[in-house]
């Protein structure tokens, strides 16, 4: 099909040009003497990512799954008992995971479409006296529903309960996009993936791990070998792996530092926030619901929307798809059929997120669905055109006479008559 591809599942995401260049490049020596100043300096700078100082940060060639298995098997032992709640398919992947690992998870079923129940969570916390509880294990960004929870909440019922559980946080779809503070709020194992805000091809698991995790290592006794942070830690000092790193992805991660840095996390935050309010705008112009159950919940890095009753989401995916060159993300079990997602996260601006609610729009049309032509799109083009920073003054000299002042079609300067 001519034209691009619109990527906009919530992972993986669109990979810029520039960092597209800093993974093209030939292999090298991993173990030569100039590999360490790569290395550090990853190790060095993610941190930022994760807004830790104390944390340290171990880089795997693995993906967010990995991350989850190495977070609990350097840490836990089997039988530890270990409180999650259970919002989508990702905590439920996750609870799985600790569940094979011999793991007992104290599950607390939420309804898709909220959140992590801090209140609750403060009561089990409360009534563990024993302080059997070894761990909370948290989804920041429930990717299948379009939830984002409260971290900080957590800590805070974690503090109010005075229990001394690790604080283990998913942060796959939110870390680098949604504002996440490891050290404020104190989580212990805090964990992402390369394909999402950082912007790379998937096959880096990267977690974080705080001072009192890695104490936690010393009597953690699940089996642990390509995942184990006692190898790794004994590597990483002198800039190395215990095993063969993905040189391209290394390079990747270099750059999409660098750009991260350039923008700042702080505009990085603020600009996924106004991306999402868009699509929402649009959404509800659509007379639609999204997944999310109220606005406190509403993720800024993928809507999950509901379909009408009778109509199928995955129709929906395969028209975009097939006919207008748009990947959406699907709903995912026991959501199957029931939503669509758009994914609005890492590089990404105004008009990239127009194209994908004008394909989507288009769609639903084509099966069916009674939504207005037009009324996505221009929602969210005017809440994007509202909100838009103004122009720099002499740019906005050059154009404000012309566009921002005419009313269509008449034109009364001569610069405004040639262009129209
Ligand atoms: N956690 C969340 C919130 C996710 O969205 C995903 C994947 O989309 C994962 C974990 C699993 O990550 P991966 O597919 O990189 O193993």
């Amino acid at each position: 099909m001519p034209g691009r591809n619109f990527l906009f599942v919530p992972g993986p995401t669109n990979v810029p040009e520039r960092i597209l260049r800093a993974m093209d490049r030939a292999m090298e020596d991993h173990r030569s003497s100039a590999f360490p100043e790569l290395a550090t300096g990853l190790f060095r700078d993610i941190k930022q990512v994760f807004k830790t100082t104390t944390g340290q940060a171990f880089i795997f060639p693995a993906t967010g799954t990995g991350g989850w298995e190495a977070a609990l098997v350097n840490t836990l032992s089997p039988g530890d008992r270990v409180l999650a709640p259970r919002y989508g398919q990702f905590s439920h992947l996750w609870i799985d995971l600790a569940q094979r690992h011999g793991l007992r998870v104290d599950i607390i079923d939420v309804d898709w479409g909220e959140g992590a129940p801090s209140e609750r969570i403060a009561e089990i916390l409360t009534a563990d006296t024993q302080h059997e509880i070894r761990g909370v294990l948290i989804v920041h960004n429930e990717t299948a529903t379009g939830v984002t929870s409260d971290v900080g909440g957590v800590r805070r019922a974690m503090d109010a309960a005075q229990h001394p559980a690790l604080l283990y946080v998913d942060g796959v779809s939110s870390i680098g996009s949604i504002d996440f503070r490891m050290d404020d709020w104190k989580v212990d194992l805090a964990i992402t993936g390369s394909q999402k805000g950082l912007m790379l091809p998937a096959g880096l698991g990267i977690v974080c791990a705080s001072p009192k995790a890695l104490a936690a290592r010393e009597r953690a006794k699940c089996p642990r070998v390509f995942f184990d942070f006692g190898d790794m830690i004994k590597a990483n000092a002198t800039g190395y792996f215990p095993y063969t790193p993905s040189l391209p992805l290394l390079y990747g991660l270099r750059e999409s530092l660098a750009m991260i840095s350039e923008e700042s996390l702080d505009n990085i935050v603020a600009r996924h926030h106004r991306l999402a309010e868009g699509v929402r705008a649009g959404v509800r112009a659509w007379g639609l619901k999204l997944c999310a159950k109220a606005p406190k919940w509403y993720s800024d890095t993928v809507s999950a929307i509901m379909v009408p009753e009778g109509f199928n989401g995955a129709d929906v995916i395969d028209v975009a798809f097939r006919r207008y060159n748009l990947a959406l993300g699907a709903g995912l079990a026991r959501l199957a059929g029931k939503l669509f997602r758009i994914g609005h996260l890492g590089d990404l601006n105004e008009l990239m997120l127009l194209g994908a609610i004008a394909g989507a729009e288009m769609a639903m049309r084509d099966l069916g669905i009674q939504v207005t032509p037009g009324a996505g799109v221009a929602a969210a083009a005017e809440y994007y055109r509202s909100t838009a920073t103004p122009l720099p003054a002499r740019a906005a000299a050059a154009v404000s006479p012309d566009v921002q002042q005419q009313a269509p079609g008449k034109a009364s300067s001569p610069r405004a008559a040639v262009r129209a």
